[in-house]
């Protein structure tokens, strides 16, 4: 189970407001999706819910467990970051192995979880290889698959389209709700792309300037837009 509270969350960078009093409900196994125009806090939400930043006020919630002190590698929530972020050094298999370690899982289980995510993202083949000698949508899949072995309640996904050629976007797109099903889990995706969002959400939350404008089903945001941002946003082309 992973039914996610947010209430009155707020970060701050010094005197710079950036999130100004989130309130969210988020069901277990819902696929959301965060969107809005780059620089209205999308990430720095990600990181707070992940715990790789700490909430100014508010509350965080998982199940009604208060989150807000709780270390990252506890909390059964995993990230996937823009960059990938990979070990230039370690093979893909070193790669999906490390985070697991670090949980403190011991090799027969940690070679179970690789095997079972690289099967699931077609990585299988690729284990020994280093991050160079990959293409882009498969550096997004290790990343993917290391988040994957730590098996979390949630997923989260920030901009994992991004540094993708467009040929590829819609292959991993495809993959990526593909494993939602299969994992069971929730998932978070963070995209500025209002078309991924539309196509991939259960739920969209659209963000601008640090608050939610509204948080509905894609059918809901196109037919019942709260404002004129949700809908100048929603209905602009790409
Ligand atoms: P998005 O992901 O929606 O593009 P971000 O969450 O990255 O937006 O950033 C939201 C705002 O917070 C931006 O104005 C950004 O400059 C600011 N910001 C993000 N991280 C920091 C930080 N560590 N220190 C200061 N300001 C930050
Ligand atoms: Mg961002």
């Amino acid at each position: 189970m992973a039914r996610m509270t947010l209430n009155g969350i707020r970060k701050n960078f010094n005197a710079v407001n950036v999130l100004h009093g989130i309130d969210l409900e988020i069901a277990d196994k819902e696929f959301i999706v965060f969107v809005g125009p780059s620089g209205c806090g999308k990430s720095t939400l990600l990181r707070l819910i992940a715990g790789l930043d700490s909430i100014s006020a508010g509350e965080f919630r998982v199940d009604d467990r208060r989150m807000n002190e709780v270390a990252p590698s506890r909390r059964g929530i995993a990230m996937v970051f823009q960059s990938y972020a990979l070990y230039p050094h370690m093979d893909v298999y070193e790669n999906m192995a490390f985070g697991a370690r670090l949980m403190g899982l011991n090799k027969i289980e940690i070679d179970r979880r690789i095997d079972e995510a690289s099967k699931m993202l077609r990585l299988d083949p690729l284990l020994k290889r280093k991050p160079r000698e990959l293409s882009g949508g498969q550096r997004q899949r290790v990343a993917i698959g290391r988040a994957l072995v730590r098996k979390p309640k949630v997923l989260l996904l920030d901009e994992p389209l991004s540094n993708l050629d467009a040929a590829l976007r819609s292959d991993v797109r495809l993959e990526i709700a593909r494993l939602h099903r299969e994992i069971g889990g929730t998932t978070i995706y963070v995209t500025h792309d209002q078309v991924e969002a539309m196509t991939l959400a259960d739920r969209i939350v659209v963000m601008n300037n640090g608050k939610v404008e509204q948080f509905g089903s894609p059918r809901e945001l196109y037919e019942r837009p709260a404002n004129t941002f949700v809908a100048t946003f929603i209905g602009s082309p790409r």
